[in-house]
């Protein structure tokens, strides 16, 4: 397996200081009994940005396959995420425990509410308890997910504690331009979840496959280094081996302002996944 641990994977500073990597590996829908096979060939590539959740099931198997990496645990960036049941004071800090179990880890690098689930109202009390987890220094930064304008000017505006990170739905059919605007001006990185676009037809698109001929990359790599120049943070997934290689080889290409513009272009405002809105 070529080692690609000289790649330099550029990152991005946090408002607490700390850095993301911009490019890591997602494991939503990997099954858990291929989870450490997956992950474990995604650190011995190069990702060093794992993103699980307590929803995924996968959360002990990521944990395994970090441990049995030979990796030191502060070279690993592990991302997961409080499920929708869990919001609340109380219940947050108990998933939060139940997940550091799991991963078999004494902290996490960042921890998110999954969903703001606004028909529950409890999105204000879970960012207090995710701040107390924060100041205790075993969220080492937190932040959220799938966060509307208005489910973040809500926490903010009460806690005066702004997010690290918004993840959110976001690839070339769904560019989301006024939250991006909103998380520049408040110093919040965006996130990118499904950054492929599930790998659907947005690969080919005949204005990322023209892309991608010119540059000889392939449609995945032109829509990640899309991700990278715009400031995303991005998390594709695969199961594929050549994938899984092939998604982080995207620092050694430049697209031109035409191709980011024929790209821009793109965008439809159209979901792959549930309304945040409405969802939980
Ligand atoms: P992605 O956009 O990452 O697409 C994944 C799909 O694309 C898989 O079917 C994969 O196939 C395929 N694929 C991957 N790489 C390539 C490639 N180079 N060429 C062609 N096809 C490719 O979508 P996901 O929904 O999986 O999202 C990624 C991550 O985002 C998740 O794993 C999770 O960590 C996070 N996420 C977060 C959510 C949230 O609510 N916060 C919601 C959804 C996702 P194969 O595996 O067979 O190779």
């Amino acid at each position: 397996m070529t080692n690609l641990n000289a790649i330099t994977i550029s990152s991005l500073e946090l408002n607490d200081g700390r850095h993301i990597p911009q490019l890591g590996f997602g494991v939503f829908q990997v099954p858990a009994d291929e989870t450490v096979g997956a992950v474990d060939q995604a650190l011995q590539t190069g990702y060093s940005l794992i993103d699980t959740a307590a929803m995924y099931e996968n959360e002990t198997e990521v944990g395994a396959a970090i441990a049995q990496s030979g990796l030191d645990r502060s070279e690993v960036f592990v991302t997961t995420k409080l499920w929708n049941d869990d919001q609340g004071r109380d219940t947050a800090r108990r998933a939060f425990e139940r997940s550091l179990e799991r991963l078999g880890f004494d902290y996490v690098d960042l921890y998110l509410i999954h969903w703001p689930a606004p028909a529950q109202d409890r999105f204000l009390e879970t960012w207090e308890t995710l701040s107390e987890l924060h100041a205790e220094g075993r969220a080492r930064s937190i932040g959220v997910s799938n966060f509307l304008v208005d489910h973040l000017e809500r926490i903010i505006d009460a806690t005066g504690v702004v997010p690290a990170v918004n993840q959110v739905e976001l690839h070339p059919l769904l560019q989301q331009p006024e939250l991006r605007r909103f998380h520049s001006r408040h110093g919040i990185v965006t996130e990118a979840w499904s950054p492929l676009a599930k790998g659907g037809r947005l690969l080919e698109d005949p204005v990322i496959t023209e892309i991608a001929d010119a540059a000889g990359r392939s449609p995945a790599q032109v829509v990640l280094r899309w991700h990278t120049r715009l400031g995303n943070v991005a998390i594709p997934k695969s199961v594929t081996p050549s994938r899984i290689e092939e998604n982080l080889r995207v620092f050694d290409f430049e697209l031109d302002p035409e191709q980011m513009a024929a790209i821009e272009a793109l965008d439809r405002g159209e979901r792959t996944g549930p309304d945040p809105a409405t969802f939980g």
